[in-house]
C-alpha cells in the first residue's frame, strides 16, 4: 500500500508558519502561551515522526526494528498528546487567570498517561502495535484504546466549550467546533481510505486557527509605543504572584502631558509619549516596560538583578531636562512608585491600589519624587479599607451624626445661618475626620447614600425645630462632586424637602470648584432647576485652586466662601492681604455674599469686616456643635 503523504507535508508548513509567527511576535509568557508552545511542539514532532514511520512502513527492510518501534512510539505519543494539550488549552482559556483545579488536571493528564504507558511498554507487550517477522506494522489488541481516549479528549473539549461558551469569543468557539468536526472527518477518512494521511493536516489547521483566535500575541503589545500593554501587565504580574516570585514594580506617572495635548494637539502628545516609552525601554535593560494608561508606565523585573537605583536615577535625570515638541520646550515630571512583591502586595488589585494611592499622595503635594510602597503606604491602605467597612456599617446602623457650625452675620451681629458638618466616631478608632472618610466614600460611591442621609437629617432638624423662628434663615449643606454628577439630583433633593414640608429657600448648598469642573453640564442644569424653586448655592473653599474665577462667573452662586488658608495667609503676608481685599471687593461687585472661614481671632474678624466680608465662620464664634448645643446657642442670642 502506498500512503498519500502530501497532506502531511503541507501540515508541516502550516505549523511552521504559525510557529515562526508566534516566536517572532512580541508576547509574554503566560500559562496559555506555554501550553500553546507545547501544542506547536507536539504537532511538529508528531508530524515529522509520522512521515518517518510511513517511510519505515513502506521500506520495512531498510530500517532496524528498534528504530521502527522508536519512531512509531514517538509518533503515537506526540499525536495523542496534541489532543490532551488542546483540551488543557481550552480549559485554560475559560479559567482566565484562575488556577486549573486538581480534578481538571487529572482529566487532562490521566488518559494521556495511560496512553504513554501502553505505548512505551508495547515492544514487550505488543498491546498497541507490533511488527511481524516481515517487519510489517500491525495493530495490537489495545490499539483502539488510543482512539477512544483521543475521542474522549475531542468530546470533552467540545462539551467544555459549549458549557463555557460565554467566556470565550465567537472565534474561539468556532475554532473548537472546527477542531471537533475536522477530527471526526479525518478519522472517518482515515478509516475508509487508510492510505490517505489527513489527520495531521486537520491538527495543523486547528493549531493555526487557535493561533489566530485564542492566542493573539499582538493582544499584549502597544503597537504605537512599542512596549507591552496593560493586559500584558495584568498577566505577568498575576502569574508572578501565583508563582510566589520576588520581584519589583516601578510605576511611573507622567505629569503635564495633558497640557501638551491641549496646547499642541494629540499627535504631538503621542509623539512625546512614544519618545518617553522608548527612553524607558533603553533604561530598563532586560526588564519589561508596560504602558498602563496614556500617562502611566510600569517597569517590572527581578528585585536583585541589575541596579534599580541606576534606572531610578536615569529617569529622574532625564525628566529634569525639558522635552521638546514643535520647537517648544516642555517640562514634564515623572513621580515614581516602587512596589516590592510579595512583601507589599499580594494581589494584582493591591498593586493598582498602591499605585493610585502613591500618585494621589503626590498630587496632594507630597515632595517625594520616588515613593517606596513600604509599611506606611500599606498601613494607610489598610486604614482606608477599615474606614470603608466602618462607613457601610455606619450607614446601616445610623452611626453618623450631623453637627452644626453657626455662621455669624456682620450686618445682623448674630448667627443667621449654619453649616451642617458630618461626624463619625467608631470604637477604638475614635473620631474619624470627614476630611478622611469623605474621600473614601467618594471613591466607593457610598457618598450618595451618605449625602442622602445628611440632607434628610438636616431637613428633619430644620422643620422639627422651625429654626427660622430662632433666627436661622438657612442651613448650608455640603454636596460632594459625585452627587453633583447625578442627573436626578434636583428631583431627589426636591422630593426630600417636600417630604419634610420644608420651604426650599431655607436650603443653601455648598459645592467646590472641582464639582463645577468635573460635571459641568449636569451641575449647570441641576443648579438652575434648584435655584428656580428657591434653593441657594455657595462656592466652597474659594482660593485653594487655580481657576476659581471661571466658576464664579459661570455659575449662579449666591455666596462665595473664602477658604481658611486664604484668610490665614492674609494675616501673615501683605501680598496675600491685598489679594484677599480685592477678591472680596470683586465678589461684592458681582452682588454675591462673602463668607470667611477659619476666623479664629477677633483681630481677623475686625480686618475682614473692614474689607466688606458679610459672614464669619470659625472657632472664634463657635466650633461645629451637636444639634442640641446648636439650638441652645441660637436660642440665647
Ligand atoms: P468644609 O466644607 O470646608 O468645612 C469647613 C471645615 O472647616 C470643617 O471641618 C470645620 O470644622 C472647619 N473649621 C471651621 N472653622 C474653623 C476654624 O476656625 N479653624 C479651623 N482650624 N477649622 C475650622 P470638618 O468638619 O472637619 O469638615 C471637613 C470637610 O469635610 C469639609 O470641609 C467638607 O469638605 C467635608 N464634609 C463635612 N461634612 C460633609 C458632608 O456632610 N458632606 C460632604 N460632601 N462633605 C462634608
Ligand atoms: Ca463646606
Ligand atoms: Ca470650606
Amino acid at each position: 500500500m502506498r500512503y498519500i503523504i502530501h497532506y502531511d507535508i503541507a501540515a508541516i508548513f502550516v505549523v511552521l508558519a504559525a510557529m515562526v509567527h508566534f516566536f517572532y511576535k512580541k508576547t509574554i509568557s503566560t500559562r496559555q502561551t506555554r501550553i500553546f508552545t507545547l501544542l506547536i511542539a507536539a504537532a511538529m514532532v508528531s508530524n515529522i515522526a509520522d512521515l518517518i514511520t510511513i517511510y519505515g512502513i513502506e521500506n520495512p527492510k531498510g530500517v532496524p526494528l528498534w528504530l521502527h518501534y522508536a519512531v512509531n512510539e514517538i509518533y503515537l505519543i506526540t499525536f495523542n498528546a496534541t489532543a490532551a494539550i488542546y483540551y488543557g488549552y481550552i480549559i485554560g482559556v475559560t479559567r482566565g487567570r484562575e488556577r486549573i483545579s486538581k480534578w481538571e488536571m487529572a482529566r487532562i493528564l490521566l488518559p494521556i498517561s495511560i496512553d504513554i504507558i501502553l505505548v512505551i511498554s508495547t515492544p514487550f507487550t505488543h498491546a498497541v502495535f507490533y511488527f511481524d517477522s516481515e517487519k510489517t506494522y500491525l495493530h495490537g489488541s489495545l490499539f483502539m484504546v488510543l482512539y477512544a481516549f483521543a475521542l474522549c479528549y475531542v468530546l470533552a473539549s467540545l462539551v467544555h466549550t459549549i458549557r463555557f461558551r460565554k467566556t470565550m469569543t465567537l472565534l474561539q468557539n468556532a475554532t473548537v467546533y472546527f477542531y471537533t468536526l475536522s477530527s471526526f472527518v479525518a478519522v472517518i477518512l482515515q478509516i475508509y481510505f487508510s492510505n490517505l494521511m489527513v489527520a495531521q493536516f486537520a491538527v495543523a489547521i486547528s493549531v493555526l486557527l487557535i493561533y489566530l483566535s485564542l492566542e493573539n500575541p499582538s493582544d499584549y503589545g502597544d503597537k504605537i509605543l512599542g512596549v507591552y500593554n496593560g493586559l500584558a501587565f495584568q498577566e505577568v504580574v498575576s502569574s508572578y504572584i501565583e508563582k510566589d516570585r520576588h520581584f519589583r514594580i516601578a510605576g511611573i506617572q507622567i505629569e503635564g502631558l495633558r497640557y501638551i495635548g491641549e496646547m499642541l494637539g494629540v499627535k504631538n502628545q503621542q509623539q512625546i509619549v512614544k519618545e518617553i516609552a522608548q527612553f524607558f525601554v533603553q533604561t530598563a535593560g532586560s526588564r519589561r516596560v508596560f504602558a498602563l494608561t496614556d500617562t502611566r508606565f510600569a517597569i517590572v523585573g527581578k528585585k536583585k538583578s541589575l541596579p534599580w537605583d541606576n534606572i531610578r536615577d536615569e529617569i529622574q535625570k532625564r525628566f529634569q531636562k525639558p522635552f521638546s515638541s514643535q520647537g517648544m520646550e516642555i517640562a514634564l515630571t515623572a513621580p515614581m512608585c516602587i512596589i516590592d512583591l510579595p512583601e507589599s502586595a499580594r494581589k494584582l488589585e493591591d498593586v493598582t491600589d498602591i499605585m493610585n494611592y502613591c500618585f494621589e499622595e503626590k498630587r496632594r503635594g507630597s515632595r517625594e519624587e520616588v515613593i517606596y510602597a513600604g509599611e506606611d503606604i500599606l498601613e494607610k491602605g489598610k486604614r482606608e479599607n477599615k474606614i470603608l467597612q466602618i462607613l457601610s456599617q455606619a450607614i446601616r446602623e445610623n452611626l453618623f451624626q450631623v453637627y452644626y457650625q453657626p455662621i455669624f452675620s456682620v450686618e445682623k451681629q448674630r448667627f443667621t445661618t449654619a453649616e451642617a458638618l458630618l461626624r463619625l466616631s467608631y470604637g477604638d478608632m475614635g473620631f474619624i475626620s470627614p476630611e478622611e472618610f469623605i474621600p473614601v466614600a467618594e471613591k466607593n460611591g457610598l457618598i450618595l447614600e451618605i449625602g442622602d442621609y445628611v440632607f434628610r437629617e438636616v431637613c428633619h432638624f430644620m422643620t422639627e425645630h422651625k429654626i427660622w423662628e430662632l433666627g436661622i434663615e438657612t442651613v448650608h449643606i455640603n454636596l460632594s462632586v459625585v452627587q453633583c454628577m447625578q442627573e436626578q439630583l434636583h428631583e431627589q433633593l426636591v422630593r426630600i424637602m417636600d417630604e419634610h414640608l420644608l420651604d426650599y429657600s431655607h436650603v443653601h448648598l455648598e459645592i467646590t470648584e472641582t464639582a463645577a469642573v468635573v460635571s459641568e453640564d449636569t451641575l449647570w442644569s441641576n443648579m438652575h432647576r434648584l435655584i428656580d424653586v428657591g434653593v441657594e448655592f455657595a462656592l466652597d473653599d474659594y482660593g485653594t485652586g487655580f481657576s476659581n474665577t471661571m466658576a464664579v462667573i459661570k455659575y449662579p452662586f449666591r455666596t462665595i466662601k473664602l477658604d481658611k488658608s486664604m484668610v490665614w495667609d492674609s494675616m501673615k503676608n501683605k501680598k496675600a492681604m491685598s489679594v484677599l481685599k480685592h477678591t472680596i471687593s470683586m465678589i461684592k461687585d458681582m452682588n454675591m455674599d462673602v463668607v470667611a472661614e477659619g476666623v479664629e481671632e477677633l483681630e481677623q474678624a475686625k480686618k475682614l469686616s473692614e474689607m466688606g466680608c458679610d459672614y464669619f465662620q470659625g472657632y472664634y464664634y463657635s466650633k461645629p456643635v451637636s444639634a442640641v448645643e446648636f439650638l441652645e446657642k441660637v436660642k440665647v442670642q
